[in-house]
């Protein structure tokens, strides 16, 4: 059984992670890179594929891939999957890729991790479409108040981007979203989650301690209290 402790910090979305004292990691896999977990105490893990890395001649090596082995203990949620206008194939092929995966989070009970960018109304559409009832995660998020307010209307939880959330001017943004539906995340990129963790305690005029309590009942909620 791998769970957040009491005390711990959570960071909700990384890369490559390594245990760390203290920090309860969700680690993103991504079927083009073919890795498999291993068992760590404090790491779990989801599997998906990611919209850079997507082609049509790979989707359904990739596809398979992540059915193979999503079923299986020792991946928690489906994901990244979504959307880019920026970097990644044409938004039919996104579009169906996506549809697979929220499928797959829905036949196995995992929640859905998304990354989106510049696709907002594609992922409304999608929810809209799919009536999902697992709850889907957005990472990475550095968007509007009324945009994070429409999200959490269909079930989604806000994971803040790292970079953003530290900034000054993002205190408002963090101050005006439900502390029930949010996350906090370094990415893959070595920040350090308890900073990000001190920053927003104090933009929200609580202390750390408070803030991962708030946060590990969201973990709860998103996993539903399944032991992982
Ligand atoms: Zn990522």
């Amino acid at each position: 059984m791998n769970f957040p402790r009491p005390g711990d910090y959570i960071d909700i979305h990384n890369h490559d992670s390594k245990h760390a004292e203290g920090v309860f990691i969700l680690n993103n896999l991504m079927a083009h890179e073919g890795i498999l977990p291993e068992y760590q105490s404090g790491i779990i893990h989801s599997l998906g594929i990611h919209p850079w890395f997507l082609t049509e001649n790979h989707h359904d090596i990739l596809l398979g891939f992540v059915k193979h082995y999503a079923p299986g203990n020792s991946i928690s949620a489906i994901g990244e999957a979504g959307f880019d206008k920026l970097k990644g194939p044409e938004m039919k092929l996104q579009h169906r890729t996506f549809a697979e995966q929220a499928a797959l989070s829905e036949e196995l009970e995992k929640p859905l991790v998304i990354h989106c960018v510049r696709a907002w109304d594609e992922l409304m559409s999608a929810h809209k479409e799919l009536k999902p009832k697992m709850p889907w995660l957005v990472h990475g998020f550095r968007g509007k108040k009324e945009l994070a307010m429409q999200l959490i209307s269909k079930n989604t939880y806000i994971s803040f981007w790292f970079d953003f959330i530290v900034r000054p001017e993002a205190s408002v943004l963090v101050r005006s979203i439900p502390i029930d539906r949010i996350f906090l995340e370094t990415d893959g990129s070595g920040a350090d989650i308890k900073e990000i963790y001190r920053k927003v305690a104090a933009d929200l005029g609580m202390t750390t301690d408070t803030l991962k309590n708030h946060i590990i009942k969201n973990f709860k909620e998103l996993f539903k209290g399944k032991p992982l």
